[in-house]
């Protein structure tokens, strides 16, 4: 079964692809559809991947799934947060997941210890069976770690290199895509999306 994918984030692609096979769907980045991208303009994670999920499933006339994460760091308050793929450009610079890492390193520059670089990653992932679907699917996910003092690891994408999780003693860019499904926020809250699409849609 094909499922509209309401991104075109390919690291978040690869992923969920993986996350979602036990159910034996193929997803489909919405940009292959030629639908546009949404407005994100909500201050949580759950609103935007609502949206996002409605606006996929309006234009494919069909069922959609949408993933909005990011990385919120609490010595900022939780930025960059909803903001996080577009924090660089925020603050004045280019565009890109490298560019991203380096901003938020200078933005804590002031907090060196690491008690004061507490952070977690946050995954919501809104699944619609059609645009107006009165019941949208809701699954939510947390990662925990600290900022690295800098870039660790070529594995996975947007912030990986950065967040270090204590009890593995490496950053997530130093884990295999395995280790990182199984451990991460978007492994969590894609393990309780296939769980409440059994329930509700009867998949599986
Ligand atoms: P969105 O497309 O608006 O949801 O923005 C997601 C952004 O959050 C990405 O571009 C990354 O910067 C960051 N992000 C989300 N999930 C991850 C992850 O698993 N690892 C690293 N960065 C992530």
């Amino acid at each position: 079964m094909k499922l509209v994918l309401a991104s075109n984030n390919a690291g978040k692609l690869a992923e969920l692809q993986s996350l979602f096979a036990p159910l034996g769907f193929v997803l489909v980045r919405q940009g292959e559809l030629g639908i546009p991208e949404a407005e994100e303009p909500h201050p949580t994670f759950i609103e935007n991947a609502l949206a996002k999920a409605r606006h996929a499933a309006r234009h494919a006339k069909g069922a959609a799934i949408a993933d909005d994460s990011g990385l919120c760091v609490d010595a900022l308050g939780g930025a960059p947060g909803v903001r996080s793929a577009r924090y660089a450009e925020d603050h004045g610079h280019a565009k890109g997941d490298t560019s991203n890492n380096r901003v938020l390193l200078e933005k804590l520059s002031a907090f060196p210890g690491a008690s004061q670089r507490s952070a977690r990653f946050v995954c919501a992932l809104v699944a619609v069976r059609s645009a107006d679907d009165p019941q949208p699917l809701v699954a939510m996910g947390r990662w925990a770690g600290v900022i690295w003092p800098a870039p660790r690891g070529e594995s996975g994408f947007g912030y990986d290199p950065l967040l270090y999780i204590l009890e593995l003693q490496q950053t997530v860019a130093e884990l295999s895509p395995a280790d990182k499904n199984e451990r991460s926020h978007r492994g969590l809250a894609a393990r309780e999306m296939l769980r409440q699409m059994r329930e509700v849609w009867g998949l599986g």
